[in-house]
């Protein structure tokens, strides 16, 4: 039953994150009752170089078919670069994290990863090679070290120490007196905003996939989180393709490039010190200091 929780966790888990990114996770149950047709085959590629192209996506959620949220969207992420995506909120941004890890199929267009259609892709396999972190990472009521673990179920005592080094974890775990053993969730400790994150940046690490996904958080974390969460952040993001849905001006700065996102395309793309030499609406939103979306 331990490996049918873990492989199951596993698929929870990205669910579980991906609504809290997309700030929907009371739809979380309405779409578990509605899972798209998106059924396992398909290949397993050898090398995953991370090279993500969207070409002339056209999606709308199948319970709002009249709705469209993507138009004729194009959009490249090469091979180890940080893109960061701003717009509006509703714009789209989330919907992009979606179909990259195929919880939906556009219904025109298509999405290809190093040249292949993602839907020729096994769906399982994919998402292997993707991590994500959300901005309200869900932790199982478990010990810290297994909900680490969760990002590589075969992963050593030492392997999960490791990875929550990385992510500027370990020095608070080690502080509570059962350390990695200590209990969270329901009936266990309560981490903070900040503290939850850096456990899910420590699945990351173990799972250390080509793809990564971040939906930065605009919740109050405190300074020191703050801090620690960024720096973690970026060590882990290192020969990624990342795909940053940015909250926060000090983010966009880092990224290789911007893409605004609005009314279903990419309006506007480019670095941030080229976006705000022309007007505009990545102006605007830098001016109101982005919308929290
Ligand atoms: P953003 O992340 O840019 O704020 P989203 O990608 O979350 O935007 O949402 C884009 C649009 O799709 C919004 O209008 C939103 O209400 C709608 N939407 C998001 N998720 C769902 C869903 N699961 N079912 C139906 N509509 C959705
Ligand atoms: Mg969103």
């Amino acid at each position: 039953t331990m490996l049918v929780a873990f492989s199951f966790s596993g698929i929870a888990e990205l669910w579980a994150d991906f609504m809290r990114a997309s700030g929907a996770a009371e739809r979380v149950f309405e779409l578990l009752d509605r899972k798209p047709a998106i059924g396992a085959g398909g290949e397993q590629l050898t090398y995953l170089r991370g090279h993500v192209q969207f070409r002339g996506v056209h999606f709308a959620y199948p319970s709002r078919p009249d709705v469209p949220v993507l138009q004729g969207l194009d959009l490249e992420l090469r091979p180890g670069e940080v893109v960061a995506v701003v717009g509006p909120s509703g714009a789209g941004k989330s919907t992009l994290a979606s179909l990259l890890s195929r919880f939906y199929d556009p219904q025109n267009g298509e999405v290809l990863l190093d040249g292949h259609p993602l839907t020729s892709l096994e769906p399982e396999w994919l998402r292997r090679n993707i991590g994500m972190v959300a901005q309200e990472p869900q932790l199982f009521s478990c010990s810290i070290a297994d909900n680490i673990r969760y990002g590589r179920p075969g992963a050593t005592d030492a392997q999960v120490e490791e990875a929550a080094r990385a992510a500027n974890a370990h020095a608070y775990i080690e502080r509570f007196p059962e350390g990695y053993g200590t209990q969270v969730g329901e009936r266990g400790v309560q981490l903070s905003g900040g503290q939850k994150q850096r456990v899910a940046i420590a699945r990351a690490v173990l799972k250390d996939p080509r793809l990564l996904i971040l939906d930065e958080a605009t919740s109050a974390l405190d300074a020191e989180s703050e801090h620690l969460v960024k720096d973690a952040l970026e060590r882990l993001m290192k020969g990624r393709t990342t795909l940053i849905i940015a909250h926060r001006l000090s983010t966009v700065a880092n990224a290789d490039r911007v893409l605004v996102l609005d009314g279903g395309l990419v309006i506007q793309s480019g670095t941030h010190a080229s976006l705000m030499s022309q007007e505009g609406l990545y102006r605007r939103l830098v001016e109101r200091q982005f919308v929290a979306a």
